[in-house]
């Protein structure tokens, strides 16, 4: 088992970016119809559920897929950043870019990664900030109806993830809508190809970090809109996986979500809201409860026939659309949401305790 060490990179005043190694990425493989079927991303490493598991070169999306006891290190790449001050400020609010204060051990399976009361979007309570980075690339760029298509997906999200709340006697509000923010929205170019025969994982993740440093500045806007926490949605116009990049202690304590228009497991369908809602979860401590992600499959199987409908579990349900959410967020999600402070699951099985 890879055990590693989270540094405190507070301390050393540098951010060190892992560019695959800190991002949790999941998607759904949609194969003759099998609702079941789902294909993860967990770093660097890919569990095909139901479905077929593809080739093993390294790099590119479908590639990255990796045996499950992989070294989640492999393959990750850093880029130095100088002279990151992360934290300081906004002290009163005391969310922002909390960092782990102990040494972790980190292990394949069993041993859950969360953002859970840590990076820049702690909790999912109160004002939480969503920026939308629309990124122009060789082969695509975004209309004005695109981008308008993008923003009712999210819409459709956030409400789902504020009634959900509500459900939990919990109240929160998602900042997104940058048409009447302009603040919120962002637009950049890079100059490759976001494909599968690309490395183009790594080099985005590169160009997100740049981004942070020179074009969003999470802690003014946090101060601007009195909120609680902030997260990037960088929105590219191609088919791919989206994926949440959450602060795990170690890498990406500005967290941010990369989100696709089209899901590359499903014929270049429309990505849906509810794709986009499991990724904002994950920024806030929601954790994949689907099996060989995060959780033995004890756990994983006690889901699936206890909570057949949790989003942290599939996102391939019947009912859902693009302007429709038909999910539940289950006891387990809320309470590592912190939601609820108490279930009788983590008795049952430990490893779901909340970090
Ligand atoms: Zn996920």
């Amino acid at each position: 088992m890879k055990k590693r060490l989270a540094v405190n990179i507070l301390l050393i005043g540098m951010l060190m970016l892992t560019a695959c190694g800190g991002a949790e990425k999941s998607a759904v493989l949609q194969q003759g119809g099998n609702d079941n079927a789902e294909n993860v991303l967990t770093e660097n490493k890919v569990e095909v559920i139901g479905g077929n598991q593809t080739d093993e070169s390294s790099k590119s999306v479908m590639q990255e897929e990796e045996a499950i006891d992989a070294k989640p290190d492999e393959d990750s790449k850093t880029v130095e950043l100088q002279g990151e001050t992360v934290s300081a400020e906004s002290d009163e609010r005391e969310i922002q870019w909390n960092v782990a204060e102990s040494v972790q051990e980190e292990e394949s399976l069993g041993n859950p990664r969360s953002s859970y009361g840590l990076g820049s979007a702690p909790y999912l309570e109160g004002r939480n900030i969503l920026v939308s980075m629309f990124v122009t690339t060789p082969e695509s760029t975004w209309t004005e109806e695109e981008k308008q298509q993008m923003l009712k997906k999210v819409e459709t999200a956030a409400v789902y993830i504020e009634e959900a709340a509500r459900s939990y006697e919990i109240e929160t509000e998602l900042i997104y809508d940058f048409t009447e923010y302009p603040e919120l929205y962002k637009e950049t170019v890079v100059d490759f190809l976001i494909n599968e025969e690309t490395d183009f994982l790594d080099r985005l993740d590169e160009e997100i970090a740049l981004w942070f440093e020179e074009s969003i500045d999470y802690t003014k806007m946090v101060d601007t809109f009195e909120a609680d926490g902030i997260a990037t949605m960088v929105f590219v116009n191609n088919p791919g996986i989206s994926y949440a990049i959450v602060y795990d202690g170690t890498d990406n304590v500005k967290e941010s979500l990369v989100l696709f228009s089209e899901d590359y497991y499903n014929g270049g369908k429309a990505e849906l809201p509810i794709t986009y809602a499991h990724e904002i979860l994950h920024i806030f401590g929601a954790h994949d409860l689907y099996e060989g992600a995060e959780f033995t499959s004890e756990v994983t199987e006690y889901v699936e026939t206890t909570y057949p409908r949790e989003i942290m579990l599939t996102v391939t349900l019947s009912g859902n659309s693009e302007t429709v959410i038909d999910a539940d967020v289950s006891p387990i999600t809320a309470y590592h949401l912190g939601w609820l402070n108490e279930i009788e699951e983590i008795n049952l099985y430990p490893q779901l305790i909340r970090e």
